[in-house]
């Protein structure tokens, strides 16, 4: 098998220079680092060899790869053609059957501790329910994990055992962390599906520094995962003023007030989603006019429906009465809004003061 650079694998395919350092540029962005550190990425790329990637995929949808060639910054071109050396994927080999299993072998024999394990999908504990060449799904992931250098668990069904883990879960699907992959890492990448840039930062960062990024407590990489998004949310200043949509034809909904009474898991969710939105930036679910599923967060799906309003989650008074039509002539964007309902709050406060002032002063 032969070994080449991100860089020679790149000009080999007539990617010009210019091109090369672009996706070293969109790397170093979704990863979060300064521009001043593009450097870093392009040294790395330009000596250190694609990395080899065994994708499994257990009771899954495909959505995680679905997601995962949707990148676009970088390419998913680039992606799979540059960056990884995709060696394994029921859905992207071109090989199938007994061919694609050997090829399997093949690449765990001769990059034995070097190359990366993705999985997809949770996997049954008594593994009959699910099988991959004649194989139960717990034995392959167990065996191609000890050998690995590391394991990213994409999406919520291999991060916390998903929609198969669901009530009343009958395959009893469990999420891959609960099966043994002896002393190799495993980081997890929660979302139904992940977003693609994260999905394809993780592998840059590994390639770059030549560790996995750190990680939180549930083994998730921080830098994707430690905003909440209600915190970044465009609609968070409605929230604070108490107005709210109650239902998805009202004219609040219109007006894009929050979503919360509507079942926005917002408040309890941690992911990318808000910064990074989705389809190379374009949107995502919140600007859209639906409320977040809290699709990364463990519990997912069971962890109430999409509409199902949060428990225990203290609501603000509203604090203002205001006419819908005047917003909505007002508002044109997140700054816009916060200043408003900032702006009737004030306006509110002075009003009931002045008032308790002419009742006091009488
Ligand atoms: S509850 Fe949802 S829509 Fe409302 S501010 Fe929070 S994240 Fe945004």
């Amino acid at each position: 098998m032969e070994k080449k650079s991100v860089f020679q694998s790149a000009i080999e395919r007539g990617v010009s220079r210019r091109d090369f350092l672009k996706m070293c540029t969109a790397l170093a962005a979704t990863m979060g680092l300064e521009f001043s550190q593009t450097d870093k990425v392009v040294n790395a790329m330009e000596t250190k060899e694609k990395v080899p990637v065994i994708w499994l995929q257990f009771q899954d949808c495909t959505g995680c790869s679905e997601s995962f060639i949707r990148s676009s910054h970088p390419t998913t071109e680039s992606v799979v053609l540059d960056l990884i050396s995709l060696e394994y994927s029921e859905v992207l080999s071109a090989a199938s059957g007994h061919q694609v299993e050997e090829a399997m072998e093949a690449v765990i024999e001769h990059y034995k501790g070097k190359y990366i394990l993705a999985t997809e999908g949770s996997i049954p504990e008594d593994g009959i329910y699910c099988m991959v060449g004649g194989k139960p799904a717990n034995e392959i992931y167990e065996r191609v994990a000890k050998n690995a250098l590391a394991v990213i668990a994409y999406g919520s069904c291999s991060a916390w055992g998903g929609i198969a883990g669901a009530k009343p879960n009958p395959t009893n699907a469990k999420p891959v962390t609960a099966f043994d992959s002896g002393d190799t890492p495993v980081m997890i990448v929660p979302g139904c599906p992940p977003i693609s840039e994260v999905m394809t930062g993780v592998i840059a960062h590994y390639l770059t520094f030549g560790i996995l990024p750190e990680l939180d407590g549930f083994g998730r990489p921080k830098a994707f995962y430690k905003h909440r998004i209600h915190d970044k949310c465009n609609r968070r200043a409605y929230f604070d003023a108490g107005l709210f949509v109650e239902s998805f034809d009202d004219e609040a909904s219109k007006q894009g007030y929050c979503l919360y009474k509507v079942g926005c898991k917002g408040p309890t969710t941690y992911n990318s989603c808000m910064e990074m939105r989705w389809n190379g930036g374009t949107s995502m679910p919140i600007l859209s006019g639906n409320p977040c599923i809290g699709c990364s967060e463990d519990g997912f799906w069971d962890a109430g429906s999409f509409t199902e309003r949060l428990a225990d989650i203290p609501l603000p008074q509203k604090i203002a009465t205001v006419d819908p039509a005047v917003i909505g002539g007002v508002v044109t964007g997140v700054a816009t809004a916060a200043v408003v309902a900032h702006g009737a709050a004030t306006a509110v406060k002075k009003n009931i003061d002045d008032k308790k002032n002419t009742h006091e002063d009488h």
